[in-house]
């Protein structure tokens, strides 16, 4: 098997058919794989304002050229759709062996449409796809469902599927596999909406050959080298995510109390090294050596006695100082509560955080709460609230809709605490202390994300966090740069140290393609993939105006911040026009007929 299949596998929930369909070559050389390929198929194949719910909605599951080698940290896998949160394109990423299990299958895409007349299942193995009923297993939380088809399929079947909150349409369930997540944006609630509840494969493992093998082989090694000694991997290795929570208090940008506040005094009660401590085994997704994660034992809720891969930095902000929280045992046990129900936690967090302030205005009682006491810090009243989002009921069927949606229907001043960009709750780095945060979460085709474009230099120090000129140019160049990294899938974590250059080396060795080491041809589809995906909200009404902040991040100064007090953003205009400028869109934020005339997009 080569390392591309050229294949897709199109199944059809409505009438259970299924075919196979081949893959350009030059869709390859145009978007590479998994984010870009899917953002090709979805803009091609929807028809403009489909309700998300639709079930001609397409749940696109896609894995990257280079899965399956043996170079490390490149096997998660991508799921793409219209989402039922922000209502444009998105994209969620997921470690876990699923993808891998699809290209083995002999596909690099998997799109699901249509829905199912009843809760079904897919199995897919050597013989093809089978469609099975899902009633015994509604109901099931993501790891006892995977034991269920493990014991029905056999112990090598891998799966992706959705727990009771993607069944009963929380606008932010995730799809799990493994004990990984695709957490973000609501793409197990898109399969929820099929009727879907697992997509469940087992099939041989057949390595990916290279096309140019001893070459490829030779960038594996100097791979598996260079991350040996690589400090960044050994601190991932032994701290994970969590040690991110010290260093974003320490640049004031830590979000607390619903971004009222930007750092925690207790944070040296939920830092990397509080959690390194409560380990009990290492964690990590398919062929990665470093193994970023870690097994912890939940004390408390559905899942009381288990061991949970988490809590990563995003679910600590979100269960933690988001909430005026800094108990470390909570914040797993919400972690695995969330986990259980199958629910994002970083929408979850940001939901109740919202409640909580609405609690402390006023706007808010124990009246329209269930009878919930929701000041601050009342760690009953939040794991009763993610219970309750889980489940869809009581309080919990407002805030499964999302904050922006919750808003809305509350009225009042509700939507002044709505922390969400397109939609999308925010994540765990307050942009008023990094303005180039600001502008690629504002700018991002997927809403509020901290994984659309990194603003890596600012991060690092090298660059003025505060300054509001001059960064349209490089926020556009770390989005292109994510874009062709989200397509290959190159984990952000686990390949310290490779950059674009190396890419398309690894790529034309892999493949054979020349034409992905000429020149800046990556950073060219990583446009490509931007301009796709900007196009297809552009259609469904989306630009400049889209492209905003929360009231709150531009009007109200970051209090309690250390370096960053007094921090906001007073000039998003400025930061727009450079950003759309660098991009080569019109002042409303949209790819002009010679830009796409240029990238080769059909309108
Ligand atoms: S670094 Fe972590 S998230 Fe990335 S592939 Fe490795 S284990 Fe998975």
């Amino acid at each position: 098997m080569a390392t591309y299949t050229g294949k897709l596998l199109r199944i059809n929930l409505t009438d259970s058919t299924w075919q196979e369909e081949d893959i350009a070559d030059s869709s390859y050389r145009h978007y590479i794989s998994a984010r870009g390929l899917a953002a090709k198929y979805l803009y091609e194949e929807l028809q403009p304002h489909m309700d998300p719910f639709d079930p001609e909605n397409r749940l696109v599951f896609s894995i990257g050229v280079l899965a399956g080698t043996g170079l490390q940290g490149f096997s998660k896998w991508c799921v793409t759709s219209k989402s039922p949160l922000t209502n444009t394109i998105f994209r969620s990423i997921s470690g876990g062996n699923f993808g891998v299990w699809m290209k083995y299958a002999g596909y690099d895409l998997l799109i699901i449409q249509g829905k199912a007349p009843v809760p079904s299942y897919v199995y897919l193995d050597t013989n093809g796809v089978q469609f099975h009923p899902a009633d015994s297993l509604l109901g099931l939380d993501p790891r006892e469902l995977q034991k269920r088809l493990k014991k029905n399929h056999g112990p090598r079947t891998e799966s992706a599927c959705i727990g009771l909150a993607g069944e009963k349409l929380v606008r932010y369930a995730v799809i799990s596999s493994g004990d990984r997540t695709a957490a973000r944006g609501g793409m197990g609630t898109v399969m929820g909406a099929k009727n879907l509840k697992a997509v469940a494969i087992n099939v041989p493992v057949q390595k990916p050959v290279p096309f140019h093998k001893s070459a490829f082989e030779k960038l594996v090694q100097e791979q598996i080298c260079m991350l040996k000694g690589h400090p960044r991997r050994e601190n991932m290795n032994t701290f994970g995510t969590p040690y991110i929570t010290t260093v974003v208090d320490a640049l004031g940008v830590l979000p607390v109390k619903n971004f009222q506040e930007g750092t925690i005094q207790q944070v040296e009660d939920i830092s990397g090294e509080v959690f390194y401590d409560l380990k009990k085994a290492k964690a990590g997704c398919y062929l990665c050596m470093t193994r970023c994660g870690g097994m912890r034992q939940v004390t408390n809720g559905p899942l009381e006695d288990s061991l949970i891969d988490g809590p990563e930095y995003e679910t600590i902000y979100a269960f933690g100082p988001l909430l005026g929280i800094a108990d470390k045992q909570f914040i797993i046990n919400a972690n695995a509560a969330c986990d259980y129900y199958g629910i994002d936690t970083i929408s979850t967090g940001v939901s109740i955080a919202f409640a909580c302030e609405l609690f402390e205005k006023d706007i808010l009682t124990t009246a329209d709460t269930d009878g919930l006491d929701l000041s601050w810090g009342n760690k009953g009243s939040v794991f009763s609230l993610i219970e309750k989002i889980g489940k869809r009921e009581g309080m919990g069927r407002l805030l499964g809709e999302g904050v922006r949606i919750a808003a809305r229907n509350m009225g009042a001043d509700a939507s002044l605490y709505a922390m969400h960009i397109k939609g999308l709750e925010l994540p765990g780095y307050d942009p008023r202390g990094i303005k180039g945060y600001a502008l690629s979460m504002a700018t991002s085709n997927i809403g509020g994300s901290h994984m659309y474009g990194r603003p890596r230099a600012e991060l690092a120090g090298k660059v003025d966090p505060f300054a509001e000129e001059g960064k349209g140019e490089s926020i556009a160049q770390v989005q292109k740069e994510q874009a062709v990294e989200d397509s290959l899938i190159a984990c952000t974590f686990g390949n310290s140290g490779l950059d674009v250059a190396k890419y398309a080396q690894l790529l034309t060795a892999a493949t054979g393609i020349d034409a992905f080491g000429e020149g800046d041809n990556l950073l060219r589809i990583g446009e490509r993939i931007l301009c796709i995906e900007r196009c297809f909200n552009m259609r469904e009404g989306f630009g400049r105006k889209d492209d905003a902040l929360p009231r709150r991040l531009t009007s109200e100064p970051l209090r309690k911040a250390g370096p960053s007090t007094g921090q906001v953003v007073k000039d998003l205009d400025t930061l727009l026009d450079e950003y759309y400028e660098a991009l080569g869109y019109t002042g409303e934020g949209l790819p002009t007929a010679e830009k796409l005339n240029d990238l080769g997009i059909v309108k």
